[in-house]
Order: structure tokens, then sequence, then C-alpha cells
């Protein structure tokens, strides 16, 4: 699963959260001696250097970083199963998790790392 709205393509590096983020952001509000009213409706704008925190782990990094993610396990279990056909798979996130060999890809990883 992935974002595709607000946050497309958005994803904590660390963690692999989706949401939510904090984000700094730019809006224009109107301003007057006892407060202020936000004056462009949803015109909160952000981009790729902005500074954005994950609320579960509270991994902060830019925008730019949780843009580029890479695929953490479960996302590469995922394109795995499509890769092999398995087309109309609808296990859960957590059903698939309970079936991988957590094991063998540990010894996996470990070997990659050993040979860099
Ligand atoms: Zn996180």
């Amino acid at each position: 699963m992935s974002n595709e709205n607000c946050l497309a393509d958005i994803k904590c590096p660390k963690c692999g959260a989706l949401e939510p983020f904090c984000i700094e952001a730019t809006v224009v509000v109107r301003v007057y001696d006892d407060g202020t009213e936000q004056i462009n409706s949803g015109g909160i704008d952000w981009n790729d250097d902005s500074v954005i925190v994950c609320d579960a782990c509270e991994f902060m990094g830019t925008v730019k970083q949780f843009a580029a993610a890479p695929p953490t396990a479960l996302d590469a279990v995922k394109m795995v199963l499509a890769a092999c056909g398995w087309e109309g798979y609808t296990a859960s996130d957590a059903e698939i998790c309970d079936a991988i060999d957590w094991q063998l890809l540990r010894d996996v990883a470990a070997r990659e790392t050993t040979n860099e």
C-alpha cells in the first residue's frame, strides 16, 4: 500500500510509516491585531527541502528523503509476490508478516552485508 493523495510517494525511511507526519509548511494568513485568519483555504505548501517528522518513530528529515525512502521488507515481499504472478492476493499486511520466514530474510541481509 502507498499514499496517493497529499502524501503521494511519501513514507518514513526509518520505520516505513505512511502517515501521519508533521511537515514544516508555509501558509498565507490575514493578520489582525487580535489574531489571524487563513485566507487561502487549503493553500498549505511545502517543498522537497521542508522538514518532516514521523509521528510513529520521530525520525526527522526532509520531504525529499521521505519521498526517496527505500522499500521496507514487507514492500519487498509484496513486490516479489506480484512479480511471481500472485494476482488477486488478498492477505493483509499482518498475514503476510506472519507467513514470512523472517529468519531467512535476516540471513539474506547478513550475507549481503558481508559481501559488501
Ligand atoms: Zn517513522
